[in-house]
C-alpha cells in the first residue's frame, strides 16, 4: 500500500500553548486510520494543520509526495483532501438536496461551477449520495428540521459531493444516538470499500473505533503517545493512563 498522507515532526503552538509536538504519522491509501486522545490533546489542531486552515511552526506535511504546508485550504481541498467538523456546518434554513448542490465548488474549480452546480449530474449525484446516507425520502425538508444525527449524515454526504480521496472526519459520532451511529460506522465502511475514499478519523467512543480503524494512534498533551492495531492500543498501559488521568 502507498502513503497517501506523511506527517512528519509536525509543530503547532498557539501563544505559550504547545497543542502539537513533533507529531509524525502516516495514513496508507485505502485504510481507515483512527486518530484518539483526550480532550485538548491536539487532535483538532492536527487536522486543522493537515487542510491547511493555519500554518504550522514546524515539520512537514505531504498528500501523494505533495509538500502541503504551503497551500490554502481550498488549494487543498481541490486536489482531494477534505475535512468535516466536530460540529456540524450545514444550511438549516435549506433543504438537503440545496446544501448538497452548494457544497460541490470544492471539486471543480472552472469558470462555469456556478452554473454548472445545479444541473442534472449534480442534482442526481446528489440524490444518490443522499440515498447511499439513507436520507433520501427527507431530501425536501429544510435541513434544520433534521436530528442531530441526520445532519451528521447529511454532512457526511455533502463531503463525498466532492468525491475526496483522503476524508479527515473530526468525531462524527459525537451527539448522536446509538442506533444512528452503527448506520454511520456502517457507512464510512461502505465509503471507504465502495467508493476508494482513505479515512482518518478522530474518535471519543472507544467502541466506534475499535470497530472501524485498522490502526489507531493516540495524542496526548500534543505528541504521539501510543500507535497500534485496535487490541494493542486498547490495552496500551500508556493510553489506559492518559484516558484515566484525563478523567
Ligand atoms: P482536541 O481536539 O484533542 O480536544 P485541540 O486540538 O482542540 O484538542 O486543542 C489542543 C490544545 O490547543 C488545547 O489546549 C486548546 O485549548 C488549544 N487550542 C486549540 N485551538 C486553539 C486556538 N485557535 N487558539 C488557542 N488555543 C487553541
Ligand atoms: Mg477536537
Amino acid at each position: 500500500m502507498s502513503t497517501v498522507l506523511e506527517v512528519e515532526k509536525v509543530s503547532k503552538a498557539f501563544g505559550g500553548v504547545v497543542a502539537n509536538r513533533e507529531v509524525s504519522l502516516s495514513v496508507p491509501e485505502g485504510a481507515i486510520i483512527g486518530l484518539i486522545g483526550p480532550n485538548g490533546s491536539g487532535k483538532t489542531t492536527l487536522f486543522n494543520s493537515i487542510v491547511g486552515y493555519h500554518p504550522i511552526d514546524a515539520g512537514s506535511i505531504r498528500f501523494r509526495g505533495e509538500e502541503l504546508s504551503r497551500l490554502r485550504t481550498p488549494q487543498i481541498a481541490r486536489r482531494g483532501l477534505l475535512r468535516t467538523f466536530q460540529q456540524t456546518r450545514i444550511f438549516g434554513k435549506m433543504n438537503c438536496i440545496e446544501n448538497m448542490q452548494i457544497s460541490v465548488p470544492h471539486a471543480d474549480d472552472s469558470l462555469g461551477t456556478m452554473f454548472s452546480r445545479f444541473d442534472e449530474s449534480v442534482t442526481g449525484r446528489a440524490e444518490q449520495l443522499l440515498k447511499f446516507v439513507g436520507l433520501y425520502p427527507k431530501r425536501y425538508l429544510r435541513a434544520g428540521d433534521l436530528s442531530f444525527g441526520q445532519q451528521k449524515l447529511l454532512e457526511f454526504a455533502m463531503a463525498l459531493m466532492n468525491k475526496p480521496k483522503l476524508l479527515l472526519l473530526d468525531e462524527p459520532t459525537a451527539g448522536i444516538n446509538p442506533t444512528l451511529i452503527n448506520g454511520l460506522i456502517d457507512r464510512l465502511k461502505r465509503a471507504n470499500a465502495e467508493f476508494g475514499i482513505t479515512l482518518f478519523v478522530i474518535e471519543h467512543n472507544m467502541r466506534v473505533i475499535m470497530n472501524l480503524a485498522e490502526h489507531i494512534y493516540c495524542l496526548a498533551h500534543g505528541e504521539l503517545l501510543a500507535e497500534g492495531d485496535p487490541d494493542q492500543v486498547q490495552n496500551d498501559q500508556r493510553v489506559i493512563g492518559a484516558y484515566l488521568g484525563a478523567g
